[in-house]
């Protein structure tokens, strides 16, 4: 058993990460200013020190209930949109936030440091699945202030000996199979989740962003890799962190496109998702799949829910027993 601190751990990876290290017996100190995370996505048992990353004060009452073994860093603005409208706050806040976590760790004597990175690094692709040796250049203000973070990280192994690793997230989805948190974003932006409120009726249609990419149906096709899979990587990357830092992609290595999931969600939810086709969202690259080979080599790491119908099922399930999500529903 050891004690972990988790940034955004309210939030939508973090708290399933949260709760996978909680069902190994671990203690968890999440730090999480609740703009975006939600305290009932907590489980029992769970210290919540409410502030922000870039707070002293917040930081300091955070490592005063350490030591930690490790730091997880959620905490971040990650909307790719809002970026190219306010990039500088995007850089300014990711990579201020990152680099305070990373020095009050070091300060507290932890060396261990595991960073939510993202596919948004590797912009507009010349192939696919990406590996790990693909070239690095974000096409958003946000893919490019994961990168300043990535590269922020390297200077604090340098100088303070903090190891860290970076994980290159792509297409989060699903729900915790048992049912106990998943996906509430204000505002709701991701593909699944729209379009089983749409099917559900509790939103309104869903517009399909661009049918003209070179794909085989000319929509986008995106690697979704279960969140539960996702928190199962940041677990077992910690042990690597004894002996080196490390940076791995992290996706299921099976893309699907944009129709394929609305008749997923249709056939599962068992009604059709109402939808409409539209422009090309600015920034959205055609293809992006993972190729997670250096992942499942060096750590074991193998999904447990690769298939997409698994993902929206859980994704559907908790969104029919929680249809206004977190809302009215009692912390812990
Ligand atoms: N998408 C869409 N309609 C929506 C939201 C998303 O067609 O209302 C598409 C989007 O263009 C992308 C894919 O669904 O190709 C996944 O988008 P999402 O925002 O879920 O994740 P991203 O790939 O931006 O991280």
């Amino acid at each position: 058993m050891a004690r972990y601190l988790v940034t955004g751990g309210a939030g939508y990876v973090g708290s399933h990460t949260v709760l996978a290290l909680r069902d190994r017996g671990d203690e968890v100190v999440v730090l999480d200013d609740l703009s975006k995370g939600h305290a009932a996505a907590l489980p029992a048992g769970v210290a919540l020190v409410r502030g922000r990353c870039g707070d002293p004060a917040a930081l300091d009452a955070a490592f005063a209930q350490g030591p930690f073994e490790a730091v997880l860093h959620f905490a971040a603005l990650s909307l790719v949109g809002d970026s190219m409208r306010e990039p500088m706050r995007y850089l300014r806040e990711n990579l201020g936030n990152t680099a305070a976590v990373a020095e009050a760790a070091a300060k507290a004597g932890c060396r261990k440091f595991v960073l939510s990175s993202t596919a948004a690094l590797f912009g507009f692709p010349d192939r696919v699945p990406i590996d790990e040796e693909a070239a690095l250049a974000p096409a958003s203000a946000y893919g490019e202030s994961k990168l300043f973070c990535e590269r922020a990280l390297a200077w604090a192994e340098q100088v303070h000996g903090l190891r860290f690793a970076t994980l290159r997230y792509f297409n989060a989805a699903g729900a915790d199979p048992q049912g106990r948190a998943g996906e509430d974003h204000e505002p709701e932006t991701h593909l699944v989740p729209l379009a089983i409120d749409a099917a559900l009726g509790l939103r309104g249609q869903l517009t399909v962003f661009g049918t003209d990419y070179p794909t085989p149906d000319g929509t986008c096709i995106r690697d979704y890799v279960h969140v539960s899979d996702l928190a199962d990587a940041h677990l077992r990357v910690l042990p690597l962190l004894d002996q080196r830092s490390v940076r791995y992609n992290l996706g299921n290595g099976t893309g699907y496109s944009v129709r394929e999931v609305i008749e997923t969600v249709g056939r599962i939810a068992g009604r059709p998702v109402p939808h409409g086709l539209g422009p090309r969202r600015e920034g959205d690259p055609a293809a992006l799949v993972a190729s997670s080979a250096k992942l499942r080599a060096e750590t074991g790491w193998t999904p447990r829910f690769p298939a997409l119908e698994d993902i929206v099922r859980t994704a559907l399930d908790w969104r029919q027993a929680h249809p206004q999500g977190y809302r009215g529903r009692a912390a812990g």
